[in-house]
């Protein structure tokens, strides 16, 4: 089975949103590949309730907080009200527009482990710590404290996302792809004592490059930024996948 989570940030109007779902509803689904959209909150019932049975609905963020005095703030208790099934924790534009820190990160993790929201942990490197050479260890210092005293047994997923190859169209080598993931699964298994976790990449994925990037045998799907905005373009994504022999 492969995964393909589509994130649409602060885009899309309601008659986009509309257009989407149509333009969604017509495509063939490619067998094994389970989809996800992560949608703002304001789209989130709407798009459950219209493409529940081919698409997984989720959030780009939540509160750190149960509840409380923090204006403007949606927390993992209201998200299960709306079968909201996953929540994007730490994406990138997260931490470095909005100065999230590993700790809070941390809590957020924990909220949504509280209310059955599966958190999709992003994590990776940029270009200075990438030119560094310091990727590994920045992937395994955020892994530690990103993820410090999870229940063991709960289901969540991370995303390698390097920062430099966000909404850029540059993107590593498939070998690279391959060696930061397998690097991931294996602090995973080592330090956080946790296995069978799902790992994407996420960064400049779209249907011509999906096949070769997402081919390394750790590589669980992808995490799909400016290509999930089109419907089509989006399950494209999944069915250049969909040959891929392990
Ligand atoms: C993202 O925002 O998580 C992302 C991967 O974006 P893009 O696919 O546009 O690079």
């Amino acid at each position: 089975m492969k995964y393909i989570y589509g994130n649409w940030k602060e885009n899309n109007t309601l008659r986009d949103v509309n257009l989407f779902i149509s333009e969604f509803k017509k495509q063939k689904m490619p067998n094994d590949v389970c989809f996800g959209l992560a949608v703002p909150y304001l789209y989130l019932q709407k798009m459950n309730k219209k493409l529940q049975k081919k698409c997984e609905i989720g959030v780009q963020n939540v509160s750190f907080s149960e509840k409380g005095e923090f204006t403007g703030e949606i927390s993992a208790k209201m998200l299960c009200d709306f079968n909201c099934s996953f929540s994007l924790v730490g994406h990138s534009e997260r931490r470095q527009k909005f100065k999230e820190t590993n700790e809070e990160i941390n809590q957020k993790m924990l909220r949504c482990f509280d209310f059955g929201i599966m958190p999709i942990l992003c994590v990776g490197e940029t270009k200075e710590e990438k030119d560094e050479n310091k990727t590994k260890k920045v992937l395994k210092m955020q892994l530690t404290k990103c993820l410090k005293d999870i229940p063991t047994s709960k289901k969540f997923m991370v995303a390698y996302e390097p920062v430099w190859a966000i909404g850029t169209g540059v993107t590593p080598s498939p070998k690279d792809v391959e060696e930061n993931v397998s690097y991931i699964k294996k602090v995973l298994s080592e330090n956080i004592k946790v296995s069978g976790i799902c790992v994407l990449y996420g960064g400049s994925v779209n249907p011509q490059n999906a096949k070769e990037l997402l081919n390394g045998k750790s590589v669980d799907g992808a995490l799909v930024g400016g290509a999930s905005l089109n419907a089509k373009k989006f399950v494209d994504i999944g069915k250049n996948l969909q040959n891929i022999r392990r």
